[in-house]
């Protein structure tokens, strides 16, 4: 007998017969002898739909307050599941992330997973139930409601199989895996049968949704295996995990993008030590992730500080930097939003040179100009015009030929 986690997103929960038919599939795990905790999300479009009536009410809804309507989402659908699960006779017990005990910090709509007091769902596992858990939320020291971020169930489910110590994390999702690249952008995308945590790691912040990074960064930790599986057809999927493919790992893995930036430029800055400390200081006080950076030469003394934020910080950001600015002497602050990050991400580029040569020589030959670019080992990323997102990721799929074929 395994003990399984298995987490459903919005799509999978989307509507009642969709709710049934995750009842009949989680049941029939059930019967094959396991002992199954699921985690569902709200349904799909629920979140946003919770999110645009906030932001019909107040420009800056407190985060306190958000929480507890966002987590309603998933309250839904554990009940609902739950239902659907006693009707065709298994019996269930529907659990928010208050009534397990998923204890969080107090970061509202950021929170992070602290501890989780798996008694409650031993007990009724033992009863013979399937164990159905919100994801996304959970509960702060004070008994408030927090939230885990956007795609927070992946990070609920992986957490919970951590602490129950479970032998399998299955992700259910509307894609039948994790692919090469995003595959409604790319049909020619490849679905992996196995990819490494490093890697997921890196897709997963660099802008793939399909895991959230911090359900990557626990199942890193505590090594649970994952697995993103469809929810409407039988397959492998694919494995997230430690081991490295034992043929040579290909260069490349895969392409991620981040549709989710914004550029802001401090045009004309007198070049003195400093400068970055005075315009980012004030930033990161604030809360905002600062991303690629890029310091043009000085000339004639003066200088351009641009940087990256997160499409949401932008106008919070821009706020904060114009009294900087005016401090600092510069002569403009100018804004960019119509900017995406395309990177391409792989272990193995480690070992080979060039990967930023055919990077550069793909995005040039398609005549796409790159505003930034930032590296680490395993990652190249570009910043570059957003209405060529489509062009530069299928160019660059293919420059690595990432669908099979041969390499540009
Ligand atoms: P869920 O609601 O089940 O959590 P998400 O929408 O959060 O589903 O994540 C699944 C989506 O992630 C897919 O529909 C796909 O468009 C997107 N995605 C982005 N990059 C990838 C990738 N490399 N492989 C698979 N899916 C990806
Ligand atoms: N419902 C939340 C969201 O839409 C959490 C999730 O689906 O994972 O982001
Ligand atoms: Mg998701």
């Amino acid at each position: 007998m395994a003990l399984i986690v298995q987490k459903f997103g919005g799509t999978s929960v989307g509507g009642v017969e969709r709710i049934r038919a995750v009842a009949e599939r989680v049941t029939a795990s059930h019967r094959a002898g396991h002992q199954v905790v699921v985690v569902v999300s709200a349904m799909s479009g629920e979140t946003d739909r919770l999110l645009q009536l906030a932001r019909a009410l107040a420009d800056a809804p407190a985060e306190r307050e958000l929480d507890t309507l966002l987590s309603t989402g998933e309250q839904v659908t554990i009940a609902l599941l739950s239902m659907a699960l006693e009707g065709i006779g298994q019996p269930a017990v529907s659990f928010t992330g208050g009534q397990v005990a998923i204890m969080t910090d107090s970061a509202h709509n950021r929170a992070r997973i602290e501890h989780i007091d798996d008694h409650k769902i031993r007990a009724a596992l033992d009863a013979g139930k399937i164990v159905v858990v919100a994801g996304f939320q959970g509960v702060d020291p004070h008994g408030n409601i927090t939230t885990l971020g956007r795609g927070g169930s992946d990070t609920t489910a992986v957490a919970l199989a951590a602490a129950l110590h479970a032998d399998e994390c299955d992700i259910f999702t509307d894609v039948d895996g994790i692919y090469t690249t995003d595959p409604r952008v790319e049909s020619r995308a490849r679905r992996l049968d196995r990819i490494t945590f490093e890697e997921m790691l890196e897709m997963a912040s660099l802008g793939a949704k399909v895991l959230q990074t911090r359900s990557v960064e626990f199942a890193m930790k505590y090594h649970v295996p994952v697995r993103v599986l469809s929810s409407f057809q039988d397959g492998p999927g694919t494995l997230v995990t430690n081991e490295e493919n034992s043929v040579e790992a290909p260069r490349v893995s895969g392409i991620a993008f981040s549709r989710n930036e914004a550029k802001i430029t401090v045009v004309g800055v007198p070049d003195h030590p400093g400068i970055a400390y005075a315009i980012l200081g004030p930033i990161s006080a604030a809360n905002i992730n600062v991303d690629v950076i890029l310091q043009n030469i000085s000339e004639a003394g003066k200088t351009d500080f641009t940087f990256t934020v997160d499409r949401n910080d932008f106008a919070k950001t821009q706020g904060i930097l114009q009294s900087v600015a005016q401090q600092l002497g510069a002569e403009d602050v100018r804004g960019d939003t119509h900017i995406v990050k395309v990177s391409v991400v792989g272990v193995g580029m480690r070992s080979h040179a060039g990967i930023a040569a055919t990077m550069f020589e793909t995005l040039a030959r398609e005549n796409i100009n790159i505003q930034m670019i930032s590296t680490s080992e395993i990652k190249i990323s570009v910043v570059i015009e957003e209405k060529y997102l489509e062009l530069a990721v299928r160019a660059l799929h293919a420059a690595f030929a990432l669908d099979g074929g041969a390499a540009a």
